[in-house]
């Protein structure tokens, strides 16, 4: 297929990017959160008369420019003057009555310090995006900072999950976001299109957490990253006779089990210079995971078809940098499986051989995860020879034991890449924390028999299935591990009010931005 295109060139800091604009994907396609910016003039009694939103500094100064109406600027005036303004603390905010329309609490105020730090920016988009509860709301932009982390965190918490509802409550969460800003406030365009970009790969990302495995099988998922070639990204398809001839004996014994088939999906993205080695992302992508033979409870089973968030993860990423068109290259490597038990099951104690040529004896069978992948690192580096790896997998529930709900565990075989990474987390508001990767817990997979087995005890067990993936990672690749079990879903983010969060694609993104 032909992919027209229509090229347009920004500047930044002397970087020139290009800008794409793909036939059948347009602006108008993507779906996140429509926000909008205008000039503060431009705030007319008709923005005024819906929900807005003002912030005040501790000197409590009405901005004079703003084309307030008479009723409204009065009652702010008076507000201020009040020991409630005074007692409010800084970056807390109240709501007042619209004086013009009568509507309660439809005026918030957001009491803020004469200077913002960066983090408090991400704060105000909290307030703001529970303020606005789906309906249209206005921001008058008063504080000397960007204002692009306010506004990804009001456009990222605007998603809602509605596919699945007869009738979708649809028009009312859509309802317009609009940023006014003062006439010589500088933004840049490109910054508000990747703002787009990436919002629609966490949107997917999501979605596709949220649907459930009878809906979202190793099929369906296929068809749905097949539309990625529409914006540029290579497909390929290996399905299970190439699996097999390959030699991903891990992968394809994961799933054996299930009527579903298994595949590897390998997504490429060349936006930097040809020749320059890639990056690997790879993602777990167990779209039901019931343990197989070693099969869960009924309560442990009941949310697994969020198994494959690692390979959501990659999806979104690779999405959002090929609609930014960033000046990277990547290659993504999904395996999809599903983990049931079957006539054609693997059994706890089947010796199986890996595509690096390792005999691993699999003596707990939900240990699934770590067998994708491990045939998935060791294809990533025989065949692209990439020059880094992410991988990102809900892989261990004890990662939820070890850091909760709030922090994605992070291992390395690499300080400076980690680092990098975790300041990237940092700055980008998504919570990382690392733990060790000490050899000391591979000692937990030695087997009698083989050369490996895929479970130690319970000490420290999300250490030793990172073991267990170091194991199929050579030496001088940098390697970073993302254990996203506690933050894929079910828990708020900065970003995320509930259901699937999408963890990873921001900081991968804000990554490829800074270290291409
Ligand atoms: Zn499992």
């Amino acid at each position: 297929m032909k992919i027209k295109l229509f090229k347009r060139y920004f500047k930044i800091d002397n970087v020139v990017y290009k800008q794409l604009t793909f036939r059948g994907y347009s602006k108008k396609n993507m779906r996140p959160h429509k926000i909008s910016i205008k000039r503060k003039k431009n705030f007319n009694l008709r923005y005024q008369k819906n929900k807005f939103v003002l912030f005040l500094n501790e000197d409590g100064r009405l901005d004079n420019d703003l084309p307030l109406d008479n009723h409204i600027s009065e009652l702010i005036k008076k507000f201020i003057r009040t020991e409630v303004f005074k007692n409010l603390s800084f970056n807390n905010s109240i709501s007042i009555d619209n004086p013009i329309t009568l509507e309660p609490s439809t005026i918030l105020i957001v009491k803020v310090k004469n200077f913002v730090g960066d983090e408090e920016l991400f704060d105000f988009g909290k307030i703001i995006s529970s303020f606005k509860d789906g309906n249209a709301v206005s921001i008058i932009w008063s504080i000397d900072k960007p204002f692009i982390s306010t506004l990804r965190t009001v456009q990222l918490r605007s998603y809602v999950f509605n596919k699945l509802k007869s009738r979708p409550k649809g028009s009312k969460d859509s309802a317009e976001t609009t940023f006014f800003l003062d006439e010589k406030f500088k933004f840049s365009k490109l910054d508000l299109q990747r703002n787009d970009a990436l919002a629609d790969g966490v949107f997917l990302s999501r979605d596709l957490v949220n649907l459930p495995a009878n809906i979202l099988n190793t099929e369906t998922f296929e068809k749905e990253l097949k539309k990625f070639k529409k914006i540029g990204i290579k497909v390929r398809v290996l399905n299970e006779k190439d699996i097999k001839a390959i030699g991903m004996n891990l992968l394809f014994a994961v799933g054996k089990g299930s009527s579903n088939p298994s595949k590897v999906l390998v997504l490429e993205w060349k936006g930097g210079k040809s020749g320059t080695q890639p990056t690997a992302l790879v993602g777990k992508g167990v779209v039901f995971d019931s343990g197989g033979l070693s099969l869960k409870s009924s309560s442990g089973m009941v949310d697994m078809a969020m198994d494959m968030a690692g390979a959501a993860v990659v999806a979104g990423v690779i999405k959002s940098v090929a609609q930014s068109n960033l000046k990277v290259n990547l290659v993504g490597l999904i395996g999809l499986v599903e983990n049931m038990p079957g006539p054609s099951a693997m059994r706890p104690g089947d010796v199986i051989k890996s595509l690096k040529g390792d005999l691993v004896q699999v003596n707990n069978t939900d240990a699934e995860g770590r067998l994708v992948l491990g045939d998935l690192l060791w294809y990533a580096q025989q065949k692209f020879k990439p020059k880094r790896i992410f991988d990102l997998a809900t892989l261990t529930g004890a990662i939820i034991i070890a850091l909760g709900k709030e922090y994605a565990g992070v291992f390395s075989n690499n300080d400076k890449f980690c680092d990098e990474f975790l300041s990237v987390c940092d700055q980008s508001n998504e919570k990382a924390w690392r733990l060790p990767l000490d050899k000391k817990f591979g000692d937990a997979l030695s087997s009698k028999i083989t050369d490996i087995t895929n479970v130690g005890g319970s000490q420290g067990s999300s250490i030793v299935a990172a073991m267990f993936l170091n194991n199929f990672v050579k030496k001088e690749t940098p390697w970073i591990h993302l254990d996203i079990a506690g933050v894929a879903k079910n828990t708020e983010t900065i970003f995320s009010k509930n259901g699937a969060t999408a963890w990873g694609v921001v900081a991968l993104f804000e990554y490829f931005q800074r270290f291409p």
